[in-house]
């Protein structure tokens, strides 16, 4: 569970001190929200990122999938998620196909 305080309407965060870049909160994440960003500093050079918040259905697999207890997904309850869209799967697997690291722009 979350050991850190639910930001306002904000779908999905992280704890960027526990993350260890593992992946596999990205490679379970059915809308592709989240990937790996480059940072130097931390623990094989990357970085979890929540990329596309907007996108994010709410289901709570980054969430169990993360050894780390790194990253939140808010309250159903608190937060109105999206649904899962064509265009959402599509660059999951673009992600998944770019090693889970962030596509460009
Ligand atoms: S809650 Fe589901 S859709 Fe949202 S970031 Fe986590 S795995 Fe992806
Ligand atoms: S599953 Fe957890 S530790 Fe692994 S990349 Fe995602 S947030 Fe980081």
């Amino acid at each position: 569970m979350s050991n850190m305080e639910a930001p306002a309407n904000t779908p999905v965060w992280v704890n960027e001190a526990r993350c260890k870049a593992c992946d596999k909160c990205v490679s379970v994440c059915p809308a592709g929200v989240l990937a790996m960003r480059q940072e130097v500093h931390s623990t094989l050079g990357s970085m979890i990122k929540v990329v596309h918040p907007e996108a994010c259905i709410g289901c709570t697999d980054c969430e169990l999938a993360c050894p780390d207890f790194a990253i939140y997904v808010a309250d159903k309850k608190e937060f109105k998620f999206a649904k899962l869209t064509e265009e959402a799967k599509e660059r999951k697997e673009a992600v998944i196909k770019n090693n889970y690291r962030e596509l460009e722009a």
